[in-house]
């Protein structure tokens, strides 16, 4: 299969805080037709909610280092300062194969490593409404500790003071209604900017007679 614009396929990046919602916005993105999904591995336990090979691929830490030390990840890094996770590079060859659009779902350090190596890749960053909103969120999912949630919120305010240096776009997830109807529209418009459709334009050229 060809890309629907015969060019490469996006890289999508999609980061935020954990409470902004980011999951539910990516979901919005994989709605769209052309677009698949990254499985990231991670070292963290698996929790109960989660099937293995659909959020993550949950593997050892001494699996995580062999596929370092042969370079099989596009990106990785440690979150939280506890866990290791990163993006296999098997990913970005599956989307270049079948033409589908690719969505990561990393965080700031992994998004920083893939503009470096992917230049064109497009990052959106997922802000919460509020610091009170973000903290309800975080407590009201009833799964983490004063301790964790504090570290959550401090985690949350680096990673917003950084994020104008790597995104290229900005969704505050106030409503989600509205903020997946931004994410999808933000997919949408790059798909018809006038770089991605040269070939397009080309071909029609061509029908006329060329130019
Ligand atoms: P969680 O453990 O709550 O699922 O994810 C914690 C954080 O790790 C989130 O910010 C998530 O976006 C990030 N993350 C998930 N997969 C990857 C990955 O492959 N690479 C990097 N750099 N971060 C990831």
């Amino acid at each position: 299969m060809t890309a629907p614009n015969e060019v490469a396929p996006l890289v999508l990046i999609v980061s935020g805080p954990s409470g902004s919602g980011k999951s539910t916005l990516v979901q919005k993105i994989l709605e769209l037709p052309g677009t698949m999904p990254s499985v990231s591995c991670t070292t963290r336990p698996r929790r109960t909610t989660e099937a293995s090979g659909k959020c993550y691929d949950f593997i050892t830490d001494k699996e995580f280092g062999a596929m370092v030390q042969r370079g099989e990840f596009l990106e990785y890094a440690q979150v939280f300062g506890k866990h290791s996770y990163g993006t296999p590079k098997k990913w970005l060859e599956e989307s270049r194969k079948t033409g589908l659009d690719l969505v990561l779902e990393i965080d700031v350090q992994g998004a920083a490593q893939v503009k470096q190596k992917l230049p064109e890749s497009v990052a959106i960053f997922i802000l919460p409404p509020s610091r009170e909103e973000l903290e309800r969120r975080l407590r009201s999912r009833g799964q983490d500790s004063d301790e964790e949630i504090a570290r959550r919120l401090a985690r949350a305010r680096d990673e917003i003071a950084e994020f104008g240096k790597y995104y290229d776009y900005c969704v505050v997830n106030d409503d989600v209604a509205r903020a997946g109807l931004e994410v999808q529209a933000i997919v949408t418009a790059l798909r018809c900017s006038s770089a991605r459709r040269r070939g397009r334009v080309e071909k029609l050229l061509a029908s006329f007679g060329g130019k």
